[in-house]
Formats: structure tokens, C-alpha cells, sequence
């Protein structure tokens, strides 16, 4: 039996290790164990899930890397705009921000909109207000300024084209992040959190933040964090379709995971990945792409770090 269990990805996409310098390699490597301990070591205190895989998520926000948080990709108008998400399985409580702007830490606000607000979704300006009304940090956009960022979105600035961040070939610098944990009380979470697609415009909104599609939680079945073209993972409620397989199929959760990916979402074009976990503790990666940086560890000693396939 496996108490506590933690899962951490910080995005998938074309990542070639022939792409790849050692000193990138362990730049991410230590950025995402520093997420990996954080998060275990709130379930090893007897933290909630809930908890877990939002410290885990803060770690990957305050790290530049990642496309979440501090190192958001910019929008057309040379902004940064977030969207988070986080859910408990034991009530299926979820809390989620959209397009949010200088929130240091996304994932916090999606918390404190399950928690406080009495709704489950805000979105923009009003989910900057409320952040305000209930105290989160904020930073001004020199905090999110990021050189290889601004590069990106030079290249496709003023055209129509998006990018996918983890889609980009020239200088990897891929990810949405996110976590799923088991605590020892049986309870599993997810969340997510990510700066989108460079150049986006129209107020666009990926997977991230939308409960079923980019993130989902239910003691039943299983906690799921998703990264990759949220176009698709919104088509294909993908992680809900985790679950509901699972739930209504019998299935275990890695052949879930892998009908999805590997699957179903293939069928409409989709690439990406997502990492789960279920209330038994076992952990489950998934991805139809060249690599998605990931880790987990669980009470039974089972560690690892991984980027390529
Ligand atoms: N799924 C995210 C989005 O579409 C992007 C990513 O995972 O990198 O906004």
C-alpha cells in the first residue's frame, strides 16, 4: 500500500536531447526536484493533497523554465496572461483563474476562488480584483519578463500565427506545469498552471485551467494534470476521459492514460501528455510527444526524474 504519492510534469513537446546542453539538462533536472521536495515533503507533514500540488506548482511558477508563472510567454499585445487550475477529489471542489495578469502565483488564486469566492471560475479583470480583496501577491512585469521568452514571441510577433511553447525547436524552453498527490488521508489533487501560447490573442484560453479538460480530481478514479495543445485537450475533456474510463470501464489507470494519449487523442490530432495518479498511490505518465519534463516519488522509495522519452 502506498501512503503518500507525488507527481510533478513541467511540460511536453519536441524535446530532443540532441537539443539539449548539460547544463540545460540540469537546470531543469534541479528545477523540477526542487518541485518534487517541496510537494513531498507537505504530504510527508501530513499536508493535504490539495496543499501538496499547489507548493509543488509555486515551486515551478517562481522558476523562469517553465511557462507558468514567473516565465509566462507573451500574449500579442507583449503582456502575460495566466491561467490556473486546482481540484480536491474528495468533493470534487475545484477552483480555476483565466487570463489573469501579474498574480506571482496563479495556482494560489485558483485556491483561493475554491476557497473563498463561492464560485469556481473567474476570469480576467474581475479574478484580478478578487485577488486583490483577498490579499494575493502580485509583481510588476519586469518580474515576468524573460529574454528567451521576448525572442519567441519576436519571431511571430505581429502575425497571426500562435505558438505552442513546448512546440518551439530553436531554444526549448517548454511548459505548463503542474502536480497530482495522493496524501495519507486517501484524498488526490491536481493543478495546473501555464502563460499559454506565445502570441495569443482574443482572449484565448487553453486546457489549464478548465476542470475536465486540462485538470481533473476525484477520489474514484484518479487526479490528472495535462500539458499540450489545449485546443485538443478541451475537444477531447481529456482529463475527465481519464477518469470516466476508469469509473465507467473498469480500467486501470495506466491503460487510461494511455487509451487517452495515445488514443483518443491522437485520433483528433492532439499532442501533449499529462501525469496522474489514483487513490491507491500508483503514478501513471503519459505522452505522445518527443519528451515532457516529469518527475515523482513515492512512500514506497520510488524516484525518478525524467525529460526524454
Ligand atoms: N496546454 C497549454 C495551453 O494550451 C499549453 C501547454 O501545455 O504548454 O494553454
Amino acid at each position: 500500500m502506498t501512503e503518500i504519492s507525488l507527481a510533478i510534469h513541467g511540460g511536453a513537446g519536441t524535446i530532443l536531447k540532441s537539443a539539449m546542453t548539460p547544463e540545460k539538462e540540469l537546470a531543469y533536472q534541479s528545477a523540477l526536484q526542487n518541485a518534487l521536495d517541496s510537494g513531498y515533503q507537505a504530504l510527508r507533514e501530513g499536508q493535504s493533497s490539495l496543499r501538496a500540488v499547489e507548493q509543488a506548482v509555486i515551486s515551478l511558477e517562481d522558476s523562469p523554465l517553465f511557462n507558468a508563472g514567473k516565465g509566462s510567454v507573451f500574449t500579442a499585445q507583449g503582456t502575460h496572461e495566466m491561467d490556473a487550475s486546482i481540484m480536491e477529489g474528495s468533493k470534487l471542489n475545484a477552483g480555476a483563474v483565466a487570463m489573469v495578469k501579474g498574480v506571482k502565483n496563479p495556482i494560489t488564486l485558483a485556491r483561493l476562488v475554491m476557497e473563498k469566492s463561492g464560485h469556481v471560475f473567474l476570469a480576467a479583470k474581475g479574478a484580478e480584483e478578487f485577488a486583490r480583496s483577498v490579499g494575493a501577491d502580485f509583481e510588476d512585469a519586469e518580474y515576468f519578463y524573460d529574454e528567451l521568452r521576448y525572442q519567441q514571441w519576436q519571431e511571430v510577433m505581429g502575425t497571426d500565427q500562435t505558438q505552442l511553447d513546448h512546440s518551439v525547436s530553436k531554444d526549448e524552453k517548454f511548459g505548463t506545469v503542474g502536480a497530482v498527490a495522493l496524501d495519507k488521508d486517501g484524498n488526490i489533487a491536481a493543478a495546473t498552471s501555464t502563460g499559454g501560447m506565445t502570441n495569443k490573442k482574443f482572449g484565448r484560453v487553453g486546457d489549464s485551467p478548465m476542470i475536465g479538460a486540462g485538470t481533473y480530481a476525484n477520489n474514484r478514479t484518479c487526479a490528472i494534470s495535462c500539458t499540450g495543445s489545449g485546443e485538443y485537450f478541451i475537444r477531447g475533456v481529456v482529463a475527465y476521459d481519464v477518469s470516466a474510463l476508469m469509473e465507467y470501464k473498469g480500467m486501470n489507470l495506466k491503460d487510461a492514460c494511455n487509451e487517452v494519449i495515445n488514443h483518443r487523442l491522437l485520433d483528433i490530432g492532439g499532442d501533449g501528455g499529462l501525469i496522474a495518479v489514483d487513490a491507491k498511490g500508483n503514478v501513471a505518465f503519459s505522452f505522445n510527444t518527443e519528451g515532457m519534463y516529469r518527475g515523482y516519488r513515492t512512500s514506497n522509495g520510488d524516484e525518478a526524474i525524467g525529460i526524454y522519452k
